[in-house]
């Protein structure tokens, strides 16, 4: 048996599991090379650069902060070793129609007086909701989130099943808000957050109400420069403990002999491995990579899942700033029953008039731009289950757009001096992205811990997986803990010579 630190490791995606799960790694001892299909690290949260405008390509809200700490903890690293950050006040504003818009604080007690003016009593139900909401945190952080699921025995918590049902954590998410609140404004700003990490209220359990306590209590953070900062930082501590990058180097097979993975073939040659950690798009590293008899889920398995939205973006620079726009800003659609329906149900639609994300970070950052300019990313939530046919793009823009300058009553147009859409065919031609999809894995109770697809291959020995498809799920903070339980996996494997 060789010694850990002979082991080969080949860890394929340089998004923020794969960064993450190979520092690891490294720092664990173990010989790892990085494979990347792309020209450039962040996956999903990849930067692009144009005549001195600096993009985040996906996220832009950072929160769970502890997650981030925790994954550079456990290498001897602290975020501020390499980036620094600031909390974002007010925290968003929300649209709700053309001549209405409010402010949510970074100060739960002037939350508590927006809500007083939703409906009688709104500040204190918020109280409750909110304290509600930090207990399903501490629980989820004790309990669930750093715990990988291998049987039903690992779901058979008492106590977290006693907790659970007291805090009715497994009601849906909108039934659970309407308990608490009458008005349509409160309901949406404490659940809005699941349709971020690929979920709907009437989808998803009642404990992604956590979220409303992130956001409230914990705030919304900035990592200065962007999330593109946080990528560096992971590649350099990377770096610096010997992990080996290759860029532009696409898998396209793991070779298998006697249930064990023994060379992957990449566009850039091939390679040898001991260990095989795929932090890709799970599907298609399943039904692309490997041979049929080795696969641990069928195809079945993912026509039957709940596949995350996909997202139109808009990325626009302008040359001029705005006045309209906080940092984080919401547009929130009326009718969210259709529009969640159109988004994660039955009816899959290009909807007429969306909820709208629009983040404009050179407000906290103005090393993103160059002076006099804005930046500006618009987000849209789309069915992954539509066809997003290039000739459609610029009508569908200028709809989202007619949109933004109503609600804001401010004028873009004009100003635009770079612009770029992407949808379904980016995420597929990217990262390799199932059916488009900008988030992996819906969240629904069905498809909650156990019930994602695992960290460990079924049928290859030394196979491994990570990522927002697997447990805990969609977002960087919860990728990165997917990161840490797929390397404790491995590195508890290797300890007992079961690899
Ligand atoms: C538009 C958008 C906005 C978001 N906003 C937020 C937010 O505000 N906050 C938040 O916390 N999260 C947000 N998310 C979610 C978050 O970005 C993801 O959950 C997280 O980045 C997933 O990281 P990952 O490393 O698991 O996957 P990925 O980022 O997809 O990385 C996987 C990597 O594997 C590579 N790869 C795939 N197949 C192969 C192959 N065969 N060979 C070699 N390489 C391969 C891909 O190119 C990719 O680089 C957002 C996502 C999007 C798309």
């Amino acid at each position: 048996m060789k010694q850990k630190e002979e082991r080969k490791v080949i860890v394929i995606g340089a998004g923020f599991t794969g960064l993450a799960s190979a520092a690891i790694l490294a720092d664990a001892g173990y010989e790892v090379t990085l494979l990347e299909k792309n020209d450039r690290p962040g996956g999903r949260a990849m930067v692009w650069e144009e005549n001195g405008y600096t993009f985040d390509m996906g996220p832009s809200w950072y929160m769970m902060i502890e997650a981030y700490e925790n994954l550079f903890s456990i290498i001897g690293k602290k975020p501020e070793d390499y980036y620094k950050t600031i909390r974002i006040s007010p925290s968003y504003r929300v649209f709700f129609s053309e001549n209405e818009s409010m402010d949510v604080m970074d100060d739960i007690n002037k939350n508590y007086s927006l809500f007083d003016g939703f409906e009688s009593e709104g500040g204190k139900k918020l109280k409750k909701f909110i304290d509600q909401s930090q207990k399903m945190y501490e629980i989820a952080l004790q309990k669930f989130l750093y715990k990988d699921y291998w049987s039903f025995r690992d779901l058979m918590d008492k106590s977290l099943i006693k907790d659970g049902l007291k805090l009715k954590i497994f009601t849906k998410l909108d039934k659970y808000v309407k308990k608490f609140f009458t008005s349509d404004k409160a309901q949406k700003i404490v659940s809005y957050h699941v349709a971020f990490v690929g979920a709907s209220p009437p989808t998803s359990p009642a404990v992604y109400a956590l979220l409303a306590h992130c956001d409230m209590n914990l705030g919304i953070w900035y990592p200065m420069g962007g999330f593109g900062a946080i990528v560096d930082a992971l590649m350099k501590a990377g770096l610096e403990k010997g992990v080996i990058i290759k860029f532009n180097t696409e898998v396209s097979k793991i070779v298998v002999e006697d249930k064990v993975a023994k060379k992957i073939i990449t566009n850039n040659g091939d390679f040898e491995a001991d260990l095989i950690l795929n932090t890709g798009d799970y599907e298609s590293g399943e039904m692309e990579l490997l041979e049929k008899e080795h696969r641990s889920y069928p195809k079945k398995y993912w026509e039957k899942k709940m596949i995350a939205p996909s997202a139109f973006l808009i990325y626009l620079g302008l040359n001029k700033k705005l006045n309209n726009f906080l940092h984080h800003n919401f547009y929130f659609n009326s009718d969210w029953d259709k529009y969640f329906d159109q988004l994660l149900g039955s009816n899959p639609e290009w909807p007429e008039d969306p909820s709208i994300y629009i983040t404009v970070p050179s407000k906290s950052d103005p090393s993103l731009v160059p002076p006099e300019g804005e930046l500006m990313t618009i987000l849209v939530l789309v069915s992954a289950d539509l066809e997003d046919i290039e000739s459609n793009r610029e009508p569908y823009f200028d709809k989202i757009l007619e949109k933004v300058e109503k609600i804001s009553g401010e004028s873009i147009r004009d100003s635009i001096v770079i612009k770029k859409i992407v949808a379904h065919e980016h995420f597929k031609n990217t990262f390799n992205a199932y059916k488009g999809t900008a988030l992996g894995l819906a969240h629904t109770l069905r498809q909650t811990a156990l019930f994602r697809p695992h960290h460990k291959s079924k049928k290859v020995k030394n196979l491994y997986y990570a990522g927002h498809y697997t447990h805990p799920g969609v977002g960087v903070p919860v990728s990165l803990i997917s990161a840490q339980l797929a390397c404790e996996k491995i590195i508890d494997d290797v300890k007992k010579q079961l690899v």
